[in-house]
């Protein structure tokens, strides 16, 4: 049995509409949020300590993906990997699909897992240009309205990158104390970029169902079921 999740569900399945025609919308609307998003973290400059090369964002979660998004980025695969570079992700997600396997043994709870995004080739994203969406807006302060009461901070403020200098790691909020201590030229936003709202802007665009980014990859090698079975051990 697959143990492929749905753990989102959006009501009108992909497969009933135009996937070419959804592409040419979900690429317009993607012109729109990457220009907003240059010019909120070009305003939010002061917190952030993205720079190339690093890549703590990609190495430690679970990647939502919705299946237009995995459309797109399934382009940005054939077009700027090499077969070499498809082969090493594909290996990447049949080693992944083996750990969760292993760690779903002992643990129940399927989000407790995370995983080294299979992108992530010699530390930089392969698929840049075609990345999801969560990819796009990961480094900002969000208010998450896919969960209750959370104000989302990026990953890599515990580790002292984005707005760890006015971040109140007690009660994760932001630290007036600290802001006034540091004389700050501009005050943090909190901008509404959950996952659902970004989608939620795409208008007419239908993303169908959300898994895990490496469900997806999993499902284009046709017999990964068989190259994931556990060897038998001959006593
Ligand atoms: S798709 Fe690219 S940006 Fe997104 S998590 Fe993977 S390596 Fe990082």
């Amino acid at each position: 049995m697959s143990l492929i999740i749905y753990f989102l569900v959006i009501d009108n399945f992909l497969k009933e509409c135009d996937i070419t025609d959804m592409l040419v919308k979900y690429q317009s609307y993607l012109e729109k949020l990457n220009s907003d998003l240059d010019t909120y973290f070009s305003e939010q400059q002061e917190f952030i300590k993205c720079k190339k090369g690093c890549s703590i964002c990609c190495k430690s979660s679970y990647y939502p993906v919705s299946e237009l998004e995995h459309e797109y980025i399934k382009i940005g695969f054939k077009e700027k990997l090499s077969e070499g570079q498809q082969e090493e992700v594909r290996q990447k997600t049949l080693q992944i699909m083996r750990d969760r396997r292993e760690f779903l043994v002992n643990n129940s709870n399927i989000f407790d897992f995370s995983y080294e995004c299979p992108f992530l080739l010699d530390n930089s994203c392969s698929i840049y240009e075609y990345r999801a969406l969560l990819c796009r807006s990961h480094g900002l302060i969000y208010k998450d309205v896919d969960k209750a009461n959370k104000l989302n901070f990026p990953y890599c403020v515990k580790l002292g990158h984005n707005y760890a200098d006015i971040w109140d790691s007690e009660k994760n909020t932001i630290s007036i104390e600290k802001m006034k201590a540091l004389d700050m030229k501009v005050n943090p936003e909190i901008f509404d970029l959950s996952y659902s709202t970004m989608m939620n802007d795409a208008e007419g665009v239908e993303f169908g169902d959300v898994r895990m980014l490496f469900e997806w990859i999993i499902l284009d090698i046709p017999n990964y079921e068989e190259l994931i079975a556990p060897k038998e051990t001959v006593v």
